[in-house]
């Protein structure tokens, strides 16, 4: 089975990269043959008056993915703008592509209402999905995974998947969902983990770091006294304690918080070595990776010629069947 996963180059990741996406990366490569990229292009639908910080992102991300164990040997790591049939595969696509399946996004549709401080009126915003869908089916790739909140923009790359081999003949696979079980994991704020919130958890965080920002975390909000009892199933702490804490922990946190048993410091204060313990490996082979120049880059490289090749070959098939 061959899958397809990419991510924005936002620079440094978190937490939330890391359970929710990296984690099902580390599984997969095992398992498949995998394809992970850096979307730049992608970064570009919405950051695109702001390219300066890019060539940072890419590599930074690259950086993390390589600590938590993406190996380049098992899998097929590259940047997508360095593979230009992308956008070749994009335009193709856009032609036959109606405009009403891009306008129903749901992401479209809220983002366009949400999102205030810059505009999104733009094509590379709206036709993001047919970048997307280029990206996978460029590889032919069986499967993508995705989260639920994700599934209807996979679903939209299957009906562009399907109207094109109905339109020039079976060329394609039809991109199958991957759902990925990805654990609930907040921000120290309670809202999601997100760098632009500043509620995130670093992977590179120091162990410090990782303790002032957990300590000051919010948790139940009706906890304002410490002989105030708490509803563990809403604090962003108990969420972590879902993912890092053993059972036995579980359950006295659970039970404890319900009482007002324990403090809210007491309970941040399990989970702060967990955490720290899990990233301590990771950082450090972030910081044998460094010492190598160059790194990121000599992946790339490998990756963006593999890619490169099958993309090439799609692309001959492509123009084929358009008689191009
Ligand atoms: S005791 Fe723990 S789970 Fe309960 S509110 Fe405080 S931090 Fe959250």
């Amino acid at each position: 089975m061959r899958v397809l996963s990419g991510m924005r180059p936002s620079g440094k990741l978190h937490l939330g990269h890391y359970h929710g996406v990296l984690k099902n990366w580390l599984k997969l490569q095992n398992e498949s043959e995998c394809f992970f990229f850096v979307a730049d292009w992608h970064a570009l639908t919405t950051e695109y008056n702001n390219p300066s910080a890019i060539q940072d992102n890419i590599k930074e991300m690259a950086l993390d993915w390589l600590s938590v164990g993406i190996d380049p040997e098992k899998s097929t790591v590259f940047l997508q703008s360095a593979i230009k049939e992308h956008a070749e595969l994009h335009l193709l696509l856009s032609m036959i592509t109606p405009i009403p399946w891009l306008e129903r996004n749901p992401t479209y549709k809220e983002q366009i209402e949400e999102v205030k401080d810059k505009d999104l009126h733009t094509y590379g915003f709206l036709g993001y999905p047919i970048l997307q869908t280029a990206d996978i089916i460029i590889y032919k790739a069986n499967a993508v995974p995705v989260g639920i909140d994700q599934a209807p923009h996979l679903e939209l790359s299957r009906e562009i998947t399907r109207r094109f081999n109905f339109l020039y003949g079976e060329t394609f696979p039809e991109p199958q969902t991957l759902l990925t079980e990805t654990p609930k994991l907040l921000g120290t704020d309670g809202r999601k983990m997100s760098k632009s919130y500043n509620n995130a958890i670093f992977l590179s965080d120091a162990p410090d770091v990782i303790e002032k920002k957990i300590l000051p975390m919010m948790t139940d909000p009706a906890r304002q006294r410490r002989t105030d009892a708490g509803n563990p199933e809403i604090c962003p702490v108990f969420f972590l304690h879902k993912i890092y804490s053993s059972a036995d922990v579980i359950q006295k946190v659970d039970e404890g918080c319900r009482t007002a048993g324990i403090g809210c410091i007491e309970c941040k204060k399990f989970v702060i070595p967990k955490i720290i313990e899990e990233l301590k490996p990771i950082q450090e082979k972030r910081a044998e990776i460094v010492k190598t120049p160059d790194i990121v880059n000599d992946v790339l490289n490998k990756g963006n010629e593999k890619a490169g090749k099958i993309a090439q070959k799609t692309m001959e098939d492509v123009r084929k069947v358009l008689n191009l």
